[in-house]
């Protein structure tokens, strides 16, 4: 469902006083809202038809350094103006802050007002497009992860300051609280003005729940067009970090933020329809699997090297990929089986769907289901064959196809994807490439807290 309010709503809340506040916002590489606080009466008059902003929202990392090498963006270049033109389908109201709705933007060139080629919305646009010319209407769904802390962002922002290290971060629980009502009884604070404060900007909650580690949460949204669905994403992860800073709480998204408890994922549940049929059900299979399902599947196998970087997309992602703490470490597929990177859902109903189980809670939700459909649109076009399902616990499964294992591994290969720069664009693959390869030599050049404890007294 997109946003639940129409431009004539917004100007009837604003004439009643209901609504002072208008929030425009575009969608960065990290896949963060980036943008402006509008008054209301401004952005009914003239912002809505639109505003500007720096073209380096689309060239910086999560620093926001202003990062050299791009080809759309520098200071050679002068970082001119992408225009930011308000999708008014997107508009809704926030109820978790007062006075406030929200309207998220298209980046468009200054001068031709064309979608820039590598913002994440145009992205995801352009392979639904082509989805949508192959007879397909593509539903997807994220499961999102993520650490609640008691700590408050100011409180750590301290502590930082005093010891050069964020070491007091405290999880809301003490132990494991998968399925655990009533410890999450005791989160209740944040969890449940996080679902009503959702439910209430037009986003479908389906539910949280406790996760598998001491503090750690998950919110599933009810499953819905693509584009769609990562609009939803994003404002969950801002709804989230926001209604925890008013609780005093704080929450990460970090794929692993301790290596010693589980990672965060952002699993990917994906359908293909056609005027309401669903495209991957046949009774008539085995498994309840189409022939198009099947090549879907194997075309995101087949491909998963090369689109990893955008399921995984920092250096840390790659830690989430261990034995034996369900984040999967090997790219085959299974039924109903939580240790393979794909997992076949909804066997035998017309739910059937591959879930990807590849993605960390880091991952920039435009980018990652761009990625995942241009891998099996490819399969579909290509009429790639399914191998034979994985059974049994793939972490031990010898030969097996196996994730990249780093971010310089990763961005290599979508670097050199035929299938990526076709789908893509060349310059949007060399764009994100160059940004993989940024966070790669930042981490390369930075000492760590690891290498100082392991090393100075001993090296
Ligand atoms: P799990 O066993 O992973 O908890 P759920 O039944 O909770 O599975 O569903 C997980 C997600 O899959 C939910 O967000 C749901 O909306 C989504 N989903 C359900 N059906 C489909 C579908 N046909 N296509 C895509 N996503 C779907």
């Amino acid at each position: 469902m997109p946003g639940n309010l129409s431009f004539d709503a917004l100007k009837d809340a604003a004439t009643k006083g209901e609504i002072d506040t208008v929030l425009v916002a575009g969608i960065d590489m990290q896949g963060r809202l980036m943008g402006k606080r509008f008054h209301v009466q401004n952005f009914l008059d003239t912002s809505w038809q639109e505003t500007h902003c720096c073209n380096y929202l689309l060239a910086t990392d999560m620093e926001m350094n202003t990062v050299q090498g791009y080809k759309s963006t520098s200071w050679e270049a002068g970082y001119g103006d992408y225009v930011m033109k308000a999708d008014l389908a997107t508009l809704r109201r926030i109820p978790w802050l007062e006075g406030t709705a929200l309207v998220l933007c298209d980046l468009l060139d200054h001068h031709t007002h064309a979608p820039v080629p590598h913002s994440p919305r145009a992205v995801l646009k352009r392979q639904v497009a082509r989805a949508k010319e192959m007879g397909f209407d593509v539903m997807m769904a994220t499961e999102l992860e993520f650490y609640l802390f008691t700590n408050s962002y100011d409180s750590l922002r301290e502590s930082f300051q005093r010891t050069g290290q964020l070491r007091d971060l405290q999880t809301i629980s003490a132990h494991n609280e998968d399925y655990a009502l009533f410890q999450t009884t005791k989160e209740e604070d944040v969890m449940r003005a996080l679902r009503n404060g959702l439910y209430g900007a037009g986003i479908p909650v389906e539910c949280s729940k406790g996760e598998a580690d001491a503090g750690q949460e998950e919110i599933n949204i009810r499953y819905s067009d693509a584009l769609d669905t990562a609009d939803n994403h994003v404002i969950t992860k801002q709804a989230t970090k926001e209604i925890a800073w008013s609780k005093g709480r704080s929450v990460t998204f970090m794929a692993k933020y301790d290596h010693r408890r589980a990672g965060s994922s952002s699993h990917v549940h994906q359908s293909l329809w056609s005027g309401g049929t669903p495209v991957f059900q046949d009774t008539a299979d085995a498994h309840g699997m189409s022939a198009t399902m099947k090549h879907f599947l194997a075309g995101q196998l087949a491909h998963i090297g090369d689109i990893t970087a955008f399921l995984a997309p920092y250096v840390n992602s790659y830690k989430r990929f261990t034995v034996g703490m369900f984040a999967p470490t090997k790219a085959v597929w299974s039924r109903d089986n939580r240790t393979a990177g794909f997992r076949v859902c909804g066997e035998g109903t017309k739910g059937v769907r591959v879930e990807c189980r590849i993605g960390g809670a880091d991952l920039n939700p435009y980018m990652a289901m761009a990625a995942l459909l241009a891998a099996g649109l490819d399969g579909i076009e290509k009429k790639m064959p399914l191998e034979p399902e994985m059974k049994g616990d793939m972490y031990q499964s010898e030969g097996a196809r196996t994730i990249p294992g780093t971010l310089r591994e990763a961005a290599v290969k979508m670097h050199g994807s035929a299938m990526l720069r076709a789908a893509f664009g060349a310059d949007v693959i060399d764009h994100y490439h160059h940004a993989a390869m940024w966070e790669v030599s930042e981490h390369d050049r930075v000492v760590t807290d690891f290498e100082l404890n392991r090393l100075m007294e001993r090296a």
